[in-house]
């Protein structure tokens, strides 16, 4: 594989990915970096933790070289690349990354998005910057606030598309397209290149080069599975005694709701374990605190929301609790994504109660493993739930530890138990289903009537943190949100 002095980059930017602790390159900033410096179009199949951020932004940055200049004149600093990503977190890490790969270009680059004060963003636009990340929806309040202007746009990013088809944002996004200059060169990323993200291609690319790492469905050998049957009423006693007594230090649990996430982080600091969660509801100053906490190890646990969790740049991630097994076992890979990166080894758990057993068969199928059950003495399931729990002929490892005790007491669970995410529709309604942050399930409206405030993100749960009336506060609560008024 050629080393990163072979890919015909510049030296301000070796320098900087030296400087990063990069040696080599990844398999997609090989296939990448050279067709995205030749100008081409690329279609790219790459899930976050390939490392596809330098695989666009080097090449990106390096063919804005030629316009990088120190001039205080904002006019001499037109946006030159968009990068449109799904969420707030991947947009502040995208930002993050391209600005350690532009250290030494003199290129600028800043980031939008909701849930934040506008002024400093359109401060930052007014100075005039090269390289602008930005979610989708604030991007248009810059735009009809007249603060952006995107008419010298030359490279269009769309990061995590299959997100963002999923989050229904392409109505959006193609508003945001027909902005942009059409002689442009465009880099589409997906995590999987399906029939609808080859038709977003046909339609936003011009004859793109296709670059491809990993099978969409593939997960890392590293990664050991293991499924823990369980009685649902069961399942955070079984969490805070997994991570005690296995000291378990950095975890990252899932749950299918935002309200079960605040629930569950709220009753582990009960019990003992520092856990914080991470989802919607949160401000973006507070959601990067808790990630910011979690990787220096201040909180034990982060319990997260599939989309919350969306792009997280964790590494070395030893521990992925799955809390409640995903809709759809794309999440499942999504979410283990997290562990066992780079050859790390790591732990994917799954709590799983009877009524999820299908989706279990679900992942099963998908990842082509038979993930290993084991019993833990104390968390009762009857027996029937748990003979449809264990397979027959497990593949892999199994089970390790029986008892007694695990075969008996806990009644089932009757399936109405089961939580509909906050203001997500009713099941079957979206392709995917992943919990939905209602952010990202409303049609762009304009957040900007008062400027000076600190602007919501769309949906968000705005009345919540701004009104003092606890009736306000406990409807937001149950997934209650601003209702859409035609
Ligand atoms: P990404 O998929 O772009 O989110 O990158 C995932 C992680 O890999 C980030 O923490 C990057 O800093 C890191 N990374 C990207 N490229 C390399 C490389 N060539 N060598 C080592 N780490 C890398």
């Amino acid at each position: 594989m050629p080393g990163f002095s072979e890919l015909n980059l510049r030296p301000e930017l070796l320098k900087a990915i030296l400087e990063q602790g990069y040696t080599d390159p990844t398999p997609i900033q090989v296939q990448a970096i050279p067709q995205v410096l030749a100008g081409q179009d690329v279609l790219g199949g790459a899930q976050t933790g390939t490392g596809k951020t330098a695989g666009f932004g080097l090449p990106l940055l390096q063919r804005l070289l030629p316009h990088a200049n120190t001039s205080a004149s904002p006019a001499r600093h037109p946006v030159r690349a968009l990068v449109l990503t799904p969420t707030r977190e991947l947009a502040a890490q995208v930002e993050e990354s391209l600005r350690g790969y532009a250290k030494y270009t003199g290129l600028r680059t800043t980031v939008i998005f909701g849930g934040m004060n506008m002024d400093p963003q359109t401060e930052a636009l007014r100075r005039g910057v090269e390289v602008l990340v930005a979610t989708p929806g604030r991007l248009l309040d810059h735009v009809q606030q007249k603060t952006l202007n995107l008419s010298q746009v030359e490279v269009l990013v769309l990061d995590e598309a299959d997100r963002m088809l999923d989050m229904g944002f392409i109505p959006d996004v193609t508003r945001i397209i027909k902005l942009l200059p059409s002689k442009r060169q465009t880099l589409l990323f997906s995590a999987t290149l399906t029939d609808d993200i080859r038709k977003l291609s046909d339609s936003f690319l011009n004859n793109p080069v296709m670059v491809q790492v990993a099978r969409s469905n593939a997960t890392a050998d590293s990664i050991k599975h293991v499924a823990i049957p369980v009685a649902r009423e069961k399942k955070r006693e079984l969490l805070s005694y997994l991570v005690q007594t296995r000291d378990l230090k950095q975890v990252l649990v899932f749950t299918a709701t935002r309200l079960g996430a605040n629930r569950l982080a709220y009753q582990l600091n009960r019990d003992g374990v520092h856990a914080t969660a991470i989802h919607g509801d949160k401000s973006q100053p507070e959601r990067l605190i808790a990630l910011n906490d979690f990787k220096e190890g201040k909180v034990r646990v982060l319990v997260a929301t599939d989309v919350a969790a969306r792009g997280l740049d964790i590494e070395d991630l030893p521990h992925v609790i799955n809390f409640d097994l995903p809709n759809s076992p794309e999440d499942y890979v999504h979410r283990i994504g997290r562990t066992g990166r780079a050859g790390a080894t790591g732990e994917a758990i799954s709590l799983v109660s009877p009524e999820e057993h299908e989706r279990l068969e679900a992942i099963e199928k998908t990842i082509r493993v038979t993930i290993p059950r084991e019993l833990i003495s104390g968390f009762g399931m009857d027996s029937r739930s748990v003979s449809s729990l264990v397979p027959q002929k497990p593949h892999g490892e199994v089970r390790r530890e029986r008892s007694g005790d695990a075969l008996s007491g806990a009644r089932r669970e009757r399936p109405r138990d089961r939580e509909r995410p906050a203001g997500a529709p009713a099941q079957g309604a979206r392709r995917s289903g992943v919990p939905a942050d209602p952010i990202f399930l409303e049609p762009y409206r304009p957040t900007v009537s008062q400027p000076s405030a600190a602007a919501p993100a769309r949906g968000e749960i705005t009345s919540a943190r701004t009104s003092g009336k606890p009736a306000v506060q406990i409807a937001a609560l149950l997934g209650g949100f601003r209702l859409k008024t035609k």
